[in-house]
């Protein structure tokens, strides 16, 4: 039961709740005919959402769940200054991006703010997935090329050129080959389980990255760009090794091509120590992508650049988003940035997600299933393999693993190529309790051996 846990909402909530998880199959099977999108369920039943507060989520029956998985609602469900500030707006105006209104002014600035400094024009888009397709576009038109490196096992959207560079073969399995030619994948510097392994692996890697830019020389064409996250996602917000962005840029640049961060998921805080993931490799880019977690849910996502890389659009092509940017969508991007400072989001990124790490390196000391404890802030993953040296992949254990982790309240979901990565991105207003919660769950889930 749920006593034997520790005390959290999750707990305290759901104490009185002894009856099994109450059976949501006649709305999935309704979701499964008419909503067309071929979504992979990673629990047998998924549990039927209605509403969120803070860190935790309430199904159909009220029962609660910490979530463990969001990095999108970042600061937390149903924030109360957010909805007051979207209400108010959808009050006044909310209308198509065409027209000229004070929030677009207002967050394109706070955006150029934070941004380093040269970065100062900015492109508002609806989601990730548009960012980075909007970055290629940008890069093609800069450069006059159309070579695009990207790294293996990573996601970066599903439209046309975003889903081209985006080789991760557990969230598409054609993705090698069904790839354009002009797109250049290399390989991932996995410091885990990849073929140079730990932190001063950057020149073993970068190996990769120069060859594919010679033979790119070779044949004459040149490189327009190299689109990169800034930590490994997929591997569960992995550290890439000392060093391997700086190479990665440089080779890059010698070469005409521009570099472009993907800080869909780990930009605005996440990481803890730093705001921005690219400052974790100590590098500027010349284009950055962001999305999720700066709407908090609501649909938003930007391209922040240099003046003349956004004006060669203006020249070479044609960028319009009618909803991109709307007055609604700007209040809610400044808005989560006043949300964002004024409760100190990013700070309690960093000690609760030490606090979470430390709790999940001491589990580790005692269940060698878990190989490894990657990421840092609010964004880690606990990887599970058979064997140490081995480094099999505990795929099925994973599943399990979650299966188990929702019967006692809380929602995650497998990661990575071999889906054997718990890749742990909760709200940024996760409490202490939460994260203790989380570890004493885990530990049970493992303790029930498999
Ligand atoms: N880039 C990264 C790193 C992502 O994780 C995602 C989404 O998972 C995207 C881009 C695409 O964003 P969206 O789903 O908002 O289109």
């Amino acid at each position: 039961g749920w006593s034997a846990i520790c005390p959290s909402p999750v707990a305290l909530l759901n104490a009185a709740c002894e009856a099994p998880r109450p059976d949501a199959s006649a709305l999935l099977s309704l979701r499964n005919a008419h909503f067309a999108k071929p979504q992979k369920h990673y629990y047998e039943t998924p549990p039927q959402i209605e509403r969120g507060w803070r860190e935790f989520l309430f199904d159909m029956h009220g029962r609660c769940y910490l979530d463990m998985v969001n990095n999108v609602t970042t600061l937390g469900h149903a924030h109360p200054r957010l909805t007051a500030a979207v209400a108010q707006q959808l009050s006044l105006l909310n209308t198509n991006s065409r027209f000229h209104y004070s929030a677009v002014a207002e967050f394109s600035e706070r955006l150029a703010m934070l941004a380093p400094e040269g970065l100062d024009s900015v492109f508002l888009v609806n989601s990730g997935s548009e960012a980075n397709d909007l970055t290629i576009r940008l890069a093609w038109a800069h450069t006059g090329k159309k070579n695009m490196l990207c790294l293996l096992e990573a996601y970066h959207g599903w439209t046309v050129a975003s889903d081209a560079v985006s080789t991760s073969i557990a969230d598409n399995p054609q993705a090698l080959t069904t790839r354009p030619d002009w797109v250049h994948p290399v390989t991932s510097p996995n410091t885990y389980r990849g073929p140079f392994r730990g932190p001063d692996s950057a020149s073993d890697y970068l190996v990769d990255l120069t060859n594919k830019l010679q033979a790119i020389d070779e044949k004459g064409d040149g490189v327009a760009g190299f689109i990169a996250e800034p930590v490994y996602g997929n591997a569960g917000g992995m550290a890439l090794p000392h060093g391997y962005l700086a190479g990665a840029y440089d080779a890059v640049r010698q070469r005409g091509g521009l570099c472009i961060a993907d800080e869909v998921q780990v930009g605005y805080g996440r990481l803890g120590e730093h705001f921005w993931g690219f400052e974790s490799q100590g590098v500027v880019p010349d284009i950055i992508t962001i999305a999720k977690g700066m709407g908090n849910g609501h649909p938003l996502g930007a391209v922040i650049t240099r003046r003349e890389i956004a004006e060669s659009l203006e020249r070479e092509g044609y960028f319009f988003s009618s909803a991109g940017g709307s007055p609604v969508s700007c209040v809610v991007g400044l808005t989560v940035l006043d949300i964002l400072r004024d409760e100190n989001l990013q700070e309690n990124a960093s000690v609760v997600g030490d606090r979470l790490k430390a709790g999940l390196i001491e589990l580790m000391d005692r269940f060698p299933l878990i190989g490894a404890v990657h990421g840092t802030g609010l964004y880690l993953g606990v990887e599970f393999v058979r064997g140490r040296e081995a480094l099999t992949p505990a795929t099925e254990e994973t599943a399990t693993i979650c299966e188990r982790l929702l019967d006692l309240g809380v929602i995650m979901q497998p990661t990575g190529d071999h889906l054997n990565v718990l890749k742990i991105k909760p709200p940024l207003c996760l409490a202490p309790e939460s994260a203790d919660f989380f570890v004493k769950a885990l530990e049970k889930a493992l303790q029930d051996g498999f």
